[in-house]
């Protein structure tokens, strides 16, 4: 394209809310038959909420209530705010009873997967299966029965250890934002395929991507693994873009022929991306299709 044209373009798209840097990503876009979502955040509202807290050992409620708060204070993903907020309605009376040191060591973020450290004497793990497995803490069969219960209801599950033996787990539910399915749908009529890519599990990503009619699911994938996915698929010829919203997307975003970011989104996102899309709606993903489309149009 002519960098009048160029110009032109980037202006109409900034016009409509969709800020594209560069003429590279205008040109590309257009050719793109792939479109990669992530899934918290970019196809789910991201606002998760607490559905449940049960036990599995002999702790208190309020015990544990402590420490999930003390703990997930020192993370920013969406899931630990959810665990704070609800954590802390449990406890009217801030007049924590617990008599036990809650002083935070060692804290360790595990992307994709949960976060760790010291809690006072205790060592503490939250997160997802994964993040269980790679410690060998043992999943027991009451465990495994929670999880497939809320997970066939598109809810996400957190499992919460302490020296080394599951204590309890919690449940939230991310509502699917209202254009997911209808962006999803106008993109395959326009012969695109539609992949969603997420560090959940298997069961809980397919379940909300059956909610929105998306076709192909990666699960129980890292940061580094969604770059990995992007990447196979452009050795098969794929043209791709890859809308995502977190930390956690932006090596996809650069792997990405168009990195498309949720305006709403962290700034590592929007920083790695070639396109950001300002009103955090998930139609502009079509909206920079189609001005590129139209642009590339005009100059041949
Ligand atoms: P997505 O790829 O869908 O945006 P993430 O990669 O951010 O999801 O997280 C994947 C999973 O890792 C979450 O579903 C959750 O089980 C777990 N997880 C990540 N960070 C935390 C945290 N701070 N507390 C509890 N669980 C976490
Ligand atoms: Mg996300």
């Amino acid at each position: 394209a002519t960098p009048t044209a160029v110009m032109v373009a980037t202006g109409k798209g900034a016009s409509q809310g969709v800020l594209i840097k560069g003429g590279n990503a205008l040109e590309k876009a257009h050719k793109v038959n792939t479109v990669v979502f992530d899934k918290t955040g970019t196809l789910t509202i991201g606002k998760p909420e607490v559905v449940s807290a049960i036990l599995f050992s002999r702790i208190s409620m309020e015990e544990f209530c402590n420490i999930t708060i003390a703990v997930e204070a020192n993370s920013e993903h969406p899931i630990a705010k959810a665990i704070v907020k609800h954590a802390k309605n449990r406890l009217p009376n801030h007049k924590t009873q617990t008599t036990n040191d809650l002083t935070i060591n060692e804290f360790e973020e595990h992307p994709g997967a949960g976060v760790g450290c010291k809690v006072g004497p205790k060592t503490v793990l939250i997160g997802n299966k994964r993040l269980m497995r790679s410690y060998n803490i043992p999943i027991g069969l009451e465990v495994e029965t929670y999880f497939s219960d809320n997970e066939k209801l598109a809810r996400t599950c957190v499992l919460v250890a302490i020296n080394g033996k599951i204590a309890g787990a919690v449940s939230v539910t991310d509502p699917v934002k209202p254009e997911a399915a209808s962006v999803v749908s106008y993109l395959q009529t326009m012969n695109i395929k539609t992949i969603m890519v997420t560090g959940d599990n298997r069961s809980t990503a397919t379940a909300i991507a059956t909610e929105i009619g998306i076709e192909n699911v990666f699960a129980e994938t890292d940061p580094l693994g969604k770059a990995e996915r992007i990447k196979e698929l452009q050795e098969k010829g794929m043209i791709v873009a890859m809308v995502g919203d977190g930390i956690n997307d932006s090596p996809a975003l650069v792997a990405a022929d168009v990195g498309m970011a949720i305006g709403a989104g962290t700034d590592v996102a929007v920083e790695a991306a070639d396109v950001v899309l300002i009103k955090s709606s998930l139609e502009d993903v079509i909206t920079a299709i189609d001005l590129s489309k139209k642009t590339m149009f005009r100059i041949r």
